[in-house]
């Protein structure tokens, strides 16, 4: 499943495409992805300039000149592919892939300068949704989201007033959306590792006596912030099949400290420890038993 950085991968690689062109036409090829395509699909996008391309989370959000915004989500394998024929001649610009089965391009955008942008979803979990721009923020998808964690909101402090009183652990805590934004379950195990905190740690440890951040809580904040901007630099992670949006693969799997490392030596030098694989709320953590306290 593509987590925050793939998705933010795959913004990087869309917006230099999408941004300011003009959407000319649409194929939707089926009623519905996850949820059924918005109604008069067509007809609110074609003629649309797409003004910016950002994301919240996992969503990727297009701003159309109509005043409205196309929301993106890519589920489990959703991917969009670029394809330009004048491009042929320079490879390595785009790669013309279009999926392992052609029959999974759902939706097709026809751009004003002839590129094609395609998303392919094999299992359908991805959907596409419309809204008008002013009321993004306070829709049912967005409303209750957390601190966007690479976004000046996630602070120390913030982080310490949500987990205040909290009886959850750490890895619960930071897996809940309404505390941080499309953090998942990777990079949770990751941040955790470089801050050298327990993920069975109580969430409310983070607070002092007085209710203010530990230096612990400054440290997770950095790690959290760290292991994203670092996966991102690397072009996300290569898990599944997952491809950014102008078909490379991302390389930061490799460089994973702990997820999908059970049973291996810890990588902090001198440690000693074995990485452990431990289930917390049906999802995989992994941990060093020695240096996460
Ligand atoms: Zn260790």
């Amino acid at each position: 499943m593509p987590e925050l950085p793939e998705v933010e991968t795959v913004r990087r690689g869309l917006a230099p495409v999408l941004v300011g062109s003009r959407i000319a036409g649409l194929d939707a090829r089926r009623p519905d992805l996850r949820f059924p395509l918005p109604e008069r699909f067509g007809e609110r996008l074609i003629g649309q300039d797409i003004i910016r391309l950002e994301r919240r989370a996992k969503y990727l959000i297009a701003t159309l000149s109509s005043g409205e915004d196309l929301v993106m989500h890519l589920g489990m394998t959703g991917r969009f592919t670029v394809v330009q024929d004048g491009f042929v001649d320079r490879p390595g610009e785009y790669i013309h892939e279009t999926g392992p089965n052609p029959t999974h391009d759902h939706v097709v955008l026809h751009l004003s300068n002839g590129t094609q942008v395609i998303y392919n979803d094999p299992r359908r979990f991805g959907f596409m949704v419309m809204m008008p721009h002013a009321e993004q923020p306070e829709h049912a998808l967005f409303r209750k989201l957390g601190a966007e964690p690479l976004g000046a909101e996630l602070t120390d402090t913030y982080l310490t007033r949500r987990a205040l009183g909290k009886k959850v652990n750490l890895k619960a805590f930071l897996m809940d959306q309404h505390v941080v934004a499309g953090l998942g379950n990777i990079y949770v195990s990751e941040a955790l590792f470089q801050s050298g905190l327990s993920p069975d740690r109580l969430a409310g440890t983070l607070a002092d006596r007085r209710g203010g951040p530990t230096r612990k809580a400054g440290k997770l904040v950095d790690a959290i912030k760290d292991v994203l901007e670092r996966a991102i630099e690397a072009g996300g992670s290569t898990l599944r099949d997952y491809r950014s949006a102008d078909g490379t693969k991302g390389t930061f799997q490799e460089r994973f400290s702990v997820y999908d490392r059970a049973g291996t030596a810890c990588v902090t030098p001198r440690c000693g420890g074995v990485i452990r694989r431990a289930v917390h709320a049906g999802r995989a953590t992994f941990y060093c038993p020695r240096c996460q306290r």
